[in-house]
Order: C-alpha cells, then structure tokens, then sequence
C-alpha cells in the first residue's frame, strides 16, 4: 500500500564529536522517504529552492520514491544546522532557515490524495493541517514535531493532535508539550487530545508505544560506534510506517513489528552522515537487525 510523506527537504550542516558534513541531504521528508524506501514505495511532497541540488535525490528515485511532488520555488532552501557535542541524544540547533518553506503551500497532487499511509513530517503544523484537507480518508495518519514547532505554534501543534490517529515525538518533546514530567502520563495526556497510539522516543534508550491500553517498549540497536544522530527519529518513522504500509495491517502485533522495524532503520541512519548509510542498507541486512532486536529482550520465564 502506497505511503505518503510530507515533509522538510533540507540542506544540512551537522558537526559531531567524529566530524563535519556540509550542507549535506537532510530534513523529515527525505529520511524518511530514504528509510521507509527499504520496505515499500514512497510519495514525498515538500519544496526546494532554486539552489538545491536535486540530481543528489536521483538514489531515491532509483529505489522508487515518487518525488514528482516535490515543488522547485524560487528562493532559498531549507538549511539547518546543528551540533551534537558528548551527548549524541541531544541536538543542538545553531541554525533554522526556513527559505522556500515560510511560502510553502503543499499542494498534493492528485495521484497521491488516496494513500492509505500517511505521515506529517517534522514540519509547521499549519502545513500538516493543510494537508489533512487535501488528502482522501487514509487508513492511519501519523505526524512528528519538534521543539521549534512546539514553542512558536503551540496552539496548531494542539489542533494538528485532534485529527491524527498517531504521533511520534522523542521525550523531551513529550514533556514540552504537555508539561508533564512523567512519560507515561505525558502520552496519556496526548491521547486524550486525540491520538490513539503515542510513539516517545529516547534516542539511545529505545522507545515506548503507548495505546489506550498497552504499552510496548523496544530497546535501541546496541551499536558500536554512532556516528551522526541526526534523521534518527525520521527514520524510525519510516520504518514504523513503511513496515505498517508494506504489511496494509494495523493490528496490535503488526504495530509491533513495525516499531521494531522503525528501531533497526534508526540504528542504521546514525552509521554515516545524511541518508548515506539508509541508501546501503540491503534486506538482508534489515532482516538480521530485526532477528537481533528478538534476541536482545528473549529470555525463558521460570515459574
Ligand atoms: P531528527 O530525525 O529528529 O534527527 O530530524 C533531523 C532533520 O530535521 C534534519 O535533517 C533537519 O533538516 C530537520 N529539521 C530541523 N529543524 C526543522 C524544523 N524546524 N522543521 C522541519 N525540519 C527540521
């Protein structure tokens, strides 16, 4: 089943303790169409500026993301910069320049509006809600935001809740926006605004899905070496959907799996710079990183 992303296309400038990348491939959009591309066909909607360098997207298209809807406007693109110092869980934003998206009126083109799967990247808020106008009853809508969004449009973030069925968010954004210390009361305070499943993600410390009654919890990858954090949480996003996609199946264990899924895409985006590690990435190599995770938190029960 086709998935739908919408989302920042975004040049990157991102320092880390183990190096620099310059204006690199970044934003929601294009993480997540990277990630999810390993499962099922993707469709990206965002804007570029005249500046960017789209033949750099050309992988995608070879791995079959639609990226028909991606707007060329005049202006500058989406440039963000950022820093991890010794810890990789927390982003620094040196930089915001919004560019070509302060105009941005996504337009969805009419061969996507019936995408069962659709995701509201990381993005303003007025634009997630503008496209939940255009789209036609998508079987499951999940969205993502940050603190940016939460501080300067809080009270769109709160209208974007009430019409999404899910919402990505990592911890701290969690406690941003709803004021609540605690984890657990945090999603359920967001489920009472309106979505019935609430992702918290805690970088290296895995993440939790809450629903009205359960809670599931996958640890992160173990890795070795993280190299650039950055488009992690985009890129579980894309596994989480894309497994959800591929399988058409949102049932309790299906959205289980599909949280796995969306934690081996996220140990994998942190192993290089920009989407290059998650354009490597080959199926046997996913299916040995979801076999690991089972592993990981297997153990026999004494009674
Ligand atoms: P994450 O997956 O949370 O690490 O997201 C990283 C991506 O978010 C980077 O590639 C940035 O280009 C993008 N980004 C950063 N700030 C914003 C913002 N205010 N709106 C949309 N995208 C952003």
């Amino acid at each position: 089943m086709s998935l739908l992303v919408v989302g920042s296309v975004a040049l990157d400038s991102v320092e880390t303790p183990f190096g620099k990348a310059n204006e690199v491939l970044g934003g929601s959009a294009t993480f997540f169409a990277a990630s999810a591309s390993n499962l099922t066909s993707v469709q990206v909607v965002g804007v570029v500026g005249n500046d960017y360098p789209v033949e750099k997207l050309e992988p995608l298209k070879k791995r079959g993301v639609d990226l028909s809807g991606i707007e060329k406007a005049e202006g500058r693109s989406f440039r963000w910069r950022g820093r991890y110092r010794h810890d990789l869980n927390v982003a620094e934003t040196l930089e915001t320049h919004l560019g070509v998206f302060s105009n941005f009126s996504p337009k969805i083109p009419a061969q996507f509006r019936k995408a069962p799967f659709v995701f509201l990247g990381n993005i303003d808020p007025r634009l997630q809600l503008d496209v939940l106008t255009q789209v036609e009853r998508p079987k499951l809508v999940a969205c993502d935001t940050m603190n940016f969004w939460i501080e300067s449009r809080r009270p769109d973030v709160l209208k974007l809740l009430e019409r999404v069925d899910c919402i990505t968010l990592n911890d701290a954004e969690a406690r941003q926006l709803t004021e609540q210390n605690n984890l657990v009361k945090a999603a359920q305070w967001i489920m009472k605004q309106g979505p019935s499943l609430v992702i918290i993600k805690k970088g290296e410390h895995g993440a939790f899905m809450f629903t009205k009654g359960t809670v599931f919890f996958a640890p992160a990858y173990p890795l070795e070496e993280v190299f650039d954090p950055t488009g992690a949480g985009d890129s579980f996003a894309g596994g989480f959907m894309g497994y959800l996609a591929k399988s058409g199946d949102i049932g309790d264990a299906s959205l289980r799996r599909a949280v796995i899924f969306g934690s081996a895409m996220g140990s994998f985006a942190v192993e290089k710079f920009s989407i290059e590690r998650l354009l490597e990435v080959t199926p046997a190599q996913l299916s040995a990183r979801v076999a690991d995770f089972r592993k990981l938190v297997a153990f026999e029960e004494e009674l």
